[in-house]
């Protein structure tokens, strides 16, 4: 009789460690826009999509708004991780929000334009928080590419091939790169075979950083998110999940 009660104690502490790890473990809130290119939408609604079937799976929250008023520190506070889905702060306000938000420990996943910036953006910090990166030039029409993964180690690299085809995107090139920043450490990098990628627009040669962290920061920018296609390779939707688990395990609570 005792041995039974024994196993059903096992039994129960089994299912309250499944109830455990139900917990959420960290809390996404991704900001979009739907009046922004009809491609960067597209993508928007897609990545949306995927990161919530991924957060039941995995158990964090995932939650999105395309109200940038919420990039305050009454809201901010309440999440973990924050995520741009091709788009960035619209004034001042919410640029200082954002970068009390990051100041303090907080996480960021940025995509494709949310990492645009040129001459007109006059938001220093966030060039430096990009690693110094700022846009020089793109492909068009968007295209798949070879990329090369810079290090195959990383978590983020987890089951994925040193070199894959990624799905159609517009690919962007950065001058300076953020590589020659000592604290950028470049993860994925467009393969030279691509060269010259484009026909109205062309990126001929040079370095293309795709995917970086800059180690200053809890955060990590992702070139891709362009279209409707992004999410159609199971080895870049992967890289996707991938990415957003690992910036969930370094703001986790
Ligand atoms: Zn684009």
């Amino acid at each position: 009789m005792r041995r039974i009660i024994l196993i059903s104690l096992a039994t129960g502490i089994g299912f309250f460690c499944n109830g455990v790890q139900a917990q959420k473990t960290f809390r996404a809130l991704a900001f979009y826009s739907t009046n922004v290119e009809r491609d960067h939408v597209d993508f928007a609604h897609d990545a949306i999509g995927y990161f919530s079937k991924l957060a039941k799976e995995k158990t964090f929250v995932f939650d999105s708004t395309t109200d940038w008023a919420n990039t305050n520190d009454t809201v901010l506070k309440k999440y973990d991780l924050v995520i741009w889905i091709n788009e960035f702060p619209h004034n001042e306000q919410q640029r200082r929000a954002f970068e009390k938000f990051m100041n303090n420990g907080g996480g960021w996943l940025g995509f494709h334009v949310s990492g645009y910036n040129d001459k007109d953006t006059h938001w220093p910090w966030f060039v430096d928080f990009l690693g110094g990166a700022v846009f020089y030039n793109n492909n068009w029409p968007p295209l798949p590419a070879k990329l090369n993964v810079d290090d195959p180690s990383h978590p983020i690299a987890k089951k994925i091939p040193s070199t894959f085809k990624a799905p159609i995107n517009e690919w962007y090139q950065w001058k300076p790169s953020p590589r020659l920043n000592k604290n950028v450490k470049v993860l994925l990098t467009l393969d030279t075979s691509n060269y010259p990628i484009g026909k109205k627009d062309i990126i001929h040669s040079g370095d293309v950083p795709v995917v970086w962290t800059n180690t200053q920061y809890k955060m990590l920018y992702m070139n891709m998110g362009h279209g409707d296609k992004i999410f159609t390779d199971p080895i870049q939707n992967r890289l996707l999940s991938n990415a957003i688990l690992w910036m969930g395990s370094r703001v986790a609570h």
